[in-house]
């Protein structure tokens, strides 16, 4: 048994499995008891590995995607955000949008869920295999001025074109100079009709300009291909945030109106 064990062992080794080895003998004792036939154990021991590879993979592709937090469409209480259509982001979930390159945009105020619907998104992306990557937009920024400078540029933005998904966070907190939009518009080209951009951004597409220290050409190529096939969410409500703080009495309760929907 010892000599099967290790030759298993090794055979598994050699083929990179790592879940038959744990669970051989679970598996293998079960059948036993339940008198399954050899195929049903082979299946059993197969789909076993399958599961766990899956999770590897995703496990790897989340590592890469650099989110700041996990949550979920299922973490998100849709009856508190009135202005949000539940069946729309649902569909969304569907990721057709990522096999046509489509983009999604979520627009409103802080704390009502832009960032979390982004993130739910691509985790949904990721559980698809999809390769994501999030990103706020004063860090891509950042981060391809620096490689611009050391000529490392082009090398920089497959970081950025390459894959599937996009998230670019937080767009129009800070506002952008020429260099740094130029920078963004190139982004936003090479993944034009490629690959899809989920955005989230404070300000409705009438304030964009201010984004980028009031070039309104600027502005007008970006929101033209950023537009052009995509689908923007536009959210009204009341912030979490502060409904939380609202329910710990830490501020006062003021609410908000959470009844448009784009
Ligand atoms: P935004 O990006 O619009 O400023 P976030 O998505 O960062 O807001 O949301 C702020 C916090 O509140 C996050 O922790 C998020 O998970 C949570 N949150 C916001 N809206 C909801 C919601 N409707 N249901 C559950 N959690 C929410
Ligand atoms: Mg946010």
């Amino acid at each position: 048994m010892n000599l099967l064990k290790e030759r298993i062992e090794n055979a598994c080794e050699r083929l990179k499995l790592t879940e038959p080895i744990d669970h051989l003998r679970e598996i293998a004792e079960e059948a036993a008891t339940k008198e399954l036939p050899y195929p049903e154990f082979l299946i059993r021991l197969l789909e076993r590995e399958v599961a766990a590879a899956n999770e590897r993979a995703t496990t790897a592709l989340m590592r890469f995607a650099s989110l700041p937090f996990y949550k979920t469409l299922e973490d998100f209480d849709f009856p508190f955000q009135a202005s949000i259509d539940k069946k729309q982001i649902l569909e969304l979930a569907n990721l057709s949008f990522v096999e046509h390159g489509d983009n999604v945009i979520f627009v409103g105020p802080p704390g009502v869920g832009k960032t979390h619907l982004a993130i739910a998104l691509a985790i949904e992306a990721a559980r698809a295999r999809q390769k994501i990557r999030f990103t706020t937009l004063a860090d891509m920024v950042g981060s391809l001025q620096r490689a611009f400078e050391v000529g490392n540029l082009s090398q920089r933005l497959l970081a950025y074109t390459k894959p599937k998904i996009l998230v670019i966070d937080e767009v129009g907190f800070l506002p952008l100079d020429r260099a740094q939009s130029s920078l963004l518009f190139q982004v936003i080209c090479q993944r034009y009709e490629r690959g899809s951009i989920i955005l989230t951004s404070n300000k409705s597409y009438g304030e964009w300009a201010e984004i980028f220290s009031g070039d309104e050409v600027i502005a007008a190529a970006i929101l033209d291909r950023l537009l052009h096939h995509s689908t923007t969410i536009s959210i009204r409500g009341e912030s979490y945030r502060l409904r939380e703080k609202k329910k710990a009495g830490l501020v006062g309760t003021k609410g908000g109106d959470a009844m448009t929907k784009n």
